[in-house]
């Protein structure tokens, strides 16, 4: 998956000679470096939070689709103590790196910024406490 992204950049990198050029055109290969890693911090969130929400790419509590404002939620609750005894990242692309690298271990979800802090505040999503 990451094959052709990985070659595009190793060809890159090759062709730029790589440490003559970053002296030579600092300015360039740095921005070579941020696409790269754009596009690949891109293609491992889609995978992670495709697989934690059945391919929905919704807050599996309240629907919410907006990318920006889906996370992942350890389902176990107790998360920072569990992650951390685990060395488990807290969230964002180490996260999702640690989660893909480790084959996409099961006790996560998807789940919105609003409902991960409802979760994380009360216990458990203000949504889910309204319907009881
Ligand atoms: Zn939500
Ligand atoms: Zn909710």
């Amino acid at each position: 998956m990451h094959d052709r992204i990985y070659y595009v950049w190793n060809a890159e990198k090759v062709k730029a000679n790589s440490r003559r050029s970053e002296l030579r055109d600092p300015e360039r290969y740095r921005r070579l470096k941020r696409e790269y890693m754009a596009r690949k911090t891109k293609l491992i969130s889609t995978q992670v939070i495709g697989h934690y929400s059945d391919w929905k790419f919704a807050c599996m509590c309240c629907g919410e689709s907006e990318r920006d404002f889906l996370s992942i939620d350890h389902v176990a609750g107790n998360g920072n103590k569990m992650s951390r005894e685990l060395g488990i990242p807290r969230e964002g692309y180490q996260l999702y790196r640690w989660l893909f690298n480790n084959g996409l271990p099961s006790g996560f979800q998807v789940v919105c910024m609003n409902c991960n802090l409802s979760k994380g505040k009360h216990g458990s999503c203000v949504h889910e406490r309204n319907l009881r």
